[in-house]
Order: structure tokens, then sequence, then C-alpha cells
């Protein structure tokens, strides 16, 4: 196998910042990453951010078969080329932004029609990583579990517990559908170029069912943007000009606070996920009643 660095000096490879790309070189941590996966020979594995195609190949050798996601042309003509004796491997020019993840799996369906849902895994570029991240989790019925590479700090956020520093938006709305661990942290040293940060890797499976069953999950979603918009505001605050409760008059808002059994005086960080998930519930029934 040609390694990460002989490959990007065989294709001159130049990597593009705007892209995101910092390549992983050291494939002990690729290894890591891929056990830490638990691949099968059943598994249909969803690759982002394909880059050079070494771990597609590693992933290769494990799954029953690797969707490789790439946005860069250049890179396509290496993976095509890189992983052209591997049968198990369709490399798509794609961005994952756009991608309708659901075709990935929907030629996949066995005889009973049930469909196997995907792994998804990836160096992601950071520029992008929390709308990778949202996208993912509203592909719940697609997906089964996910291990993708974070810049550190954003993967402190999104593990975060409520009441510390870094607990918000990306932690509330990971937590409420996926069990969050993280795998390991990955110094920059293993990366060409190598990034100014540290990154971490993080594996989220998918709960069965939410944390809490949500009424509304746009609802839900924007509650907590709304919650989280000024850290140092209370909830009431942060909550009573915003269009989520536009129509209620004061003594509305205090009955749907008292309903959920929340005080408004909190502040967004302290409350739990089966909070936020309640205080959404009250207020979508009572915008309905
Ligand atoms: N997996 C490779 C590359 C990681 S760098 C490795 O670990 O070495 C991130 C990769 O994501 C780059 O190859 C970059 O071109 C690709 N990428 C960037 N934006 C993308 C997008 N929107 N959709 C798909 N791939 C993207």
């Amino acid at each position: 196998m040609t390694s990460p660095l002989g490959i990007l000096k065989k294709y001159d490879i130049r990597p593009y910042k705007g892209r995101g790309q910092s390549f992983l070189i050291d494939t002990n941590i690729i290894e890591k990453i891929i056990v830490s996966a638990e691949i099968t020979g059943r598994d249909q594995v969803l690759e982002i951010g394909a880059g050079i195609g070494v771990m597609t190949g590693m992933i290769a050798d494990l799954a029953d078969r690797v969707i490789a996601l790439e946005i860069d042309r250049k890179l396509i003509h290496v993976l095509s080329s890189e992983l052209a004796a591997r049968s198990n491997v369709e490399i798509l020019e794609q961005d994952i932004l756009t991608y309708d993840i659901s075709l990935a799996c929907a030629d996949r369906a066995d005889a009973s029609g049930s469909v196997t849902k995907l792994r998804v895994i990836g160096n992601i570029p950071y520029n992008i990583s929390s709308q990778i991240l949202f996208k993912l989790i509203g592909y719940k019925n697609e997906i089964s579990s996910m291990v993708l590479m974070f810049q550190r700090e954003v993967a402190d956020r999104i593990t975060a517990m409520p009441g510390t520093k870094d607990y918000g938006f990306l932690s509330v709305i990971a937590s409420m559908h996926t069990a969050v661990s993280r795998v390991m942290i990955v110094p920059a040293s293993c990366f060409y170029p190598s990034p100014k940060v540290e990154s971490a890797v993080l594996r989220l499976v998918f709960r069965d069912r939410p944390v809490v069953d949500l009424q509304d999950e746009s609802h839900f979603f924007r509650l907590v943007k709304t919650a989280f918009s000024m850290r140092r505001k209370t909830l009431m605050n942060n909550l009573k000009n915003s269009d989520l409760l536009l129509q209620c008059s004061e003594h509305d808002v205090s009955s749907i606070f008292d309903e959920a059994m929340i005080s408004g005086q909190r502040r967004a960080e302290t409350l739990t996920l089966e909070e936020f998930g309640r205080l959404s519930n009250v207020i979508c029934s009572a915008q309905k009643s």
C-alpha cells in the first residue's frame, strides 16, 4: 500500500485550505478510527471527504460496500485511480451538504424491503463540520452510527454536559438523538498540512428514539438555538421576544414555563435534554390549543 505522503507526492497534490483539506498521514490513527466504527462485512459505509482514498481502501477491506463522497474533482481522479481494483467502492463527486443521503441506501433493500442502515465515517472539513453533523442527524432513519473527526474545541462542545461552559446548541441537538463518545484526541502532527488546532474523533450512535419524544423537531431545533442565542441572558429574556412565543401574552408565557416546570429565570446552559424537550412540547401544545 502506498503511504498517504507517497500518494500526495505521486499526484503532486497541493492541499486546498478552502476545502478543509488536511490529510491524515498517520495510518495507525486511520486504523484506530476504522476499528472504532465497528464495521462488519454486512455494512454499507458512507465516507465523507474521501480525499486521497487511504482510509477508503482500508474500510473497503472490511465492509460490504463503501460509498466515497468527494467534492474536489482532482481528488476524484486520484480516488478512481488508487481504488480502481476495488469492486466494492463507489466514488461519487458530490457535496455532502447537498447530497441526498437516502440515495446511498435506496438500492440496497433486502428481500423483505428493509434497508441496512449506513455507517458514516469521515475526516471531515472543519469549516463545515457543524453543518455536516446537523445534516447527518436529520437522516436518522438511514444511518446507524457515525465516526467523525472534529476540531478539538467543537468536539468538546458536542460532548459537553449541562452546567459547563461548552454546553450549548451542538451538545443538546447531538445528544437528543445520539449517544456520543470520544474515541481519541489526534495531534496536529498526524495531518498534512498540519492544522493549527488539535482534533478529536467522536463516535455517535443513533438512539432508537430521541431522549424525549418531540412533537415537532424543527420547533425543538429553533427553541434550543434561541435559548442559547445570548448565553448570559435568562431563558425568559431570550425567548420572550422571539417568534417562538410571539403570539403569547405575558400570562401565557408564564403558564408555559409553569407547566414545563422550568423557571424562566434560569439560563439555557442549566437545562437538561429532558427539560428542553419538555419545554418545546409544552409550547407546541399551547400554540395548538
Ligand atoms: N479523508 C481524507 C481527506 C480529509 S480532508 C483523509 O483523511 O486524508 C477533507 C476532505 O473533504 C477533502 O478531501 C476535501 O476535498 C473534502 N471535502 C471538502 N468539502 C466537502 C464537501 N462539501 N463534500 C464532500 N467532500 C468535501
